[in-house]
């Protein structure tokens, strides 16, 4: 088994090639969830939702969110009733929402809330969250603190970064199933994910650093020369104090990687890294890579 730590984009695009290199079942991905966010009072996981479309087969790849072909018929008119939703929901991908809120509210864990909806689209790999408690990525703007998707999705990446805060009422804690299952995997791979909103939030829920301590860690980087392949990472990299390249996200895993991979073009020199091409612009390109990272271990 091979537990991956996940975003919603970079990493999912490894995993669409390990899912045909792979068992299926011996996929495990620990997702993040500092993005999740209550919006039109149901409950949307952004990446959770990513991961769990792409091994359902239904994930609109050219958006990397939400599903294939899916109407947006509630979006419209609750927009036309007045309701400032910023993020456009499609009606299958709310029915999601609605599903996983209505079991939050009823007092489900989000680890349980997952699992049922797995199993209900037929996904045979596991998901887990990071953890079972609310955890939010906010961005200190000169406006105040704002959540990372009113940044991101409202805002499109435009207002200037004072700093990345993470809040939350409880800090946050690995679930027992994510740690077993880290205990039970032969490596553990950081995909390219964003260092800053995607990966260290998982890192940072108590107890994960010291479960993978004794695992092959594998990272890959996001980044080739000083920009990301996409996204908003080079500024949240920067605002989080560290180089906005692959040696700034090799320093921000520092003591938790033993194998770091960047791309063959990037000018960005880490010692003793590993290089390929890690570009996965099609499935092809994702099943290639998914093999090299499988040579590794
Ligand atoms: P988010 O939750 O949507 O922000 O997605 P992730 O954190 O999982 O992924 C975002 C990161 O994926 C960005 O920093 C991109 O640079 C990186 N990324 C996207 N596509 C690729 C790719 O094909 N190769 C590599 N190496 N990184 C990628």
């Amino acid at each position: 088994m091979i537990t991956f730590l996940s975003g919603g984009t970079g990493t999912p695009k490894l995993l669409r090639g390990m899912q045909r290199v792979m068992d299926r079942h011996e996929i495990s991905v620990i997702v993040n969830t500092a993005e999740d966010i209550w919006i039109s009072g149901n409950h949307i996981s952004p990446d959770l939702d990513t991961v769990m479309y792409l091994f359902a087969g239904i994930l609109d790849s050219d958006t990397w969110w939400g599903i294939r072909n899916d109407s947006f018929t509630t979006h419209e008119e609750i927009t036309r009733l007045g309701t400032n939703e910023f993020i456009t929901i499609g009606d299958r991908d709310r029915a999601v929402h609605i599903a996983r809120g209505d079991m939050l509210r009823n007092g489900m864990r989000l680890t349980n809330a997952t699992k049922i909806l797995c199993d209900r689209f037929g996904v045979r790999e596991n998901i887990l969250p990071m953890t079972d408690t609310e955890v939010t990525t906010q961005i200190k703007t000169d406006l105040g603190l704002i959540h990372f998707q009113e940044y991101w999705v409202r805002a499109k990446g435009n207002i200037v970064i004072r700093e990345v805060v993470r809040s939350f009422h409880e800090p946050p804690v690995a679930t027992e199933e994510g740690l077993a299952m880290i205990e039970a995997s032969d490596a553990v791979v950081i995909g390219p994910s964003n260092p800053i909103t995607s990966i260290s939030p998982i890192l940072c829920c108590e107890g994960l650093k010291s479960a993978v301590k004794d695992k092959l860690v594998i990272a890959i980087s996001p980044f080739i020369g000083n920009n990301p392949i996409s996204g908003p990472a080079g500024a949240l990299m920067e605002a989080a104090g560290f180089e906005p390249s692959s040696l700034g996200t090799f320093n921000c895993y520092e003591g938790i990687s033993d194998i770091f991979v960047q791309d063959v073009r990037d000018p960005v020199e880490v010692k003793n890294s590993v290089r390929f091409d890690t570009i996965m612009s099609d499935e092809e390109k994702s099943i290639a890579l998914a093999r090299e990272i499988l040579s590794l271990i």
